[in-house]
């Protein structure tokens, strides 16, 4: 069968593996099983949601309210916008796909750094857009301009702070950049770390109401995955000027995400000091890392996330690491879909990771 010849191009977007495979493939009990290959948040979401969200579940033979109402208005207070700034995804991820249709067909071009979140380069290839991408892996804004101006592109993607390497741009030099960039391209700014990057360094914070006041061609994403600890509940906003949002409304699915999801979301607004405690133990136990690479001699990049990427030279390879890691129930996610001989590897709870140090030590030493 014939299939849209732009599909020729795509690829299947590669999740990180789940507990279950670890499970049947390995034989290793779920229990024992470290997962740290999704940035997902490690100390499990707030009771305060889950309690709620219980509650709700009585619920779900209804649709769920397609206006969104409470959750707009609870993104909105948050981030001193008005409701007819955002529209709500099943994930930021549905959002980054309405970004790439509003603007792009087959005579369309993207631009995105070179190491970046690799969904941007699947949702042009799915109408056929050209992606274009920065020579450096870490974003490097003369290289974004140097390209914008010989290729003018319809989307540029900027990911603040970056997954997978976990670097970040500061305001400013952000705001230079957006400083030269045309009205009509579209600018996204995607946020799903900002929580973790403006608590480490407030010159990171990009704050919606103010890009968008002042760059009207942005779109800034948000998600509860991350920090908000909800990956489950596929939840993500866009923040943007009213007539953007107009089209991202006509792209969006009506009920595209559910009352439960919808619950969780709002609730998790309230919990704001599960959030911030979290993140507070995100960056403590990253230094464990930090000290254990500087200790080994392996290179890492300065991460503003819930991530720490370390970079091995040759006597090492990424693959075989992470191999040896999975072995022992342990998931991380190695990086050289991407070319390069790198692990990422999500921050988990203090045991997990003294755990998967003492493991890696392992297999350092006698490698
Ligand atoms: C996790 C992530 C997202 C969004 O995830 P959703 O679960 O779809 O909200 C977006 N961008 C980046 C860079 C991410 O790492």
């Amino acid at each position: 069968m014939k299939f849209n010849n732009v599909l020729d191009n795509c690829h299947v977007y590669e999740a990180g593996k789940p507990i279950e495979l670890v499970v049947r493939e390995y034989g290793i009990n779920s229990d024992d099983i470290i997962k740290l290959a999704s940035n997902e948040n490690p100390y499990g979401c707030s009771k305060k949601v889950t309690k709620k969200v219980q509650e709700s579940a009585q619920n779900m033979f209804m649709y769920p309210d397609d206006s969104m109402y409470e959750l707009k208005e609870s993104l909105a207070s948050k981030f001193e916008v008005q409701s007819n700034n955002i529209v709500i995804g099943a994930g930021s991820d549905q959002i980054l796909n309405f970004c790439v249709k509003s603007k792009c067909n087959e005579n369309s071009k993207i631009l995105m750094s070179k190491t970046t979140f690799a969904l941007y380069e699947i949702y042009a290839n799915q109408v056929g857009a050209k992606v274009i991408k920065t020579e450096d892996d870490e974003h490097n804004l003369e290289q974004f301009l140097d390209l914008y101006k010989k290729e003018s592109p319809d989307v540029v993607f900027l990911c603040l702070p970056n997954n997978p390497l976990g670097e970040c741009l500061d305001k400013s030099d952000v705001y230079n950049f957006l400083n030269k960039i045309d009205s009509e391209t579209l600018v996204v700014v995607d946020g799903a770390y900002q929580e973790y990057a403006s608590y480490k360094n407030i010159k990171k914070e990009i704050k919606p109401h103010d890009l968008i006041s002042k760059y009207p061609n942005c779109i800034y994403l948000g998600t509860f995955s991350k920090a908000y600890s909800l990956g489950g509940m596929r939840t993500g906003y866009g923040i943007a000027k009213k007539e953007i949002i107009e089209v991202m409304h006509k792209l969006r699915p009506p009920f595209n995400i559910t009352n439960l999801s919808l619950t969780a979301a709002i609730e998790a607004l309230k919990d704001e000091e599960f959030v911030q405690e979290s993140i507070k133990k995100n960056f403590e136990q990253m230094k464990e890392y930090e000290n254990y690479a500087k200790e080994k001699g392996i290179s890492y990049i300065d991460s503003f996330t819930n991530f720490i990427t370390f970079k091995f030279d040759d006597k090492y390879t990424s693959s075989k690491i992470a191999l040896e890691l999975l072995k022992k129930g342990i998931i991380v996610r190695n990086l050289s879909a991407y070319k390069l001989n790198a692990i990422r590897i999500t921050i988990g709870t203090k045991e997990q990771n003294k755990i998967v140090l003492k493991v890696l030590d392992e297999i350092i030493e006698k490698y």
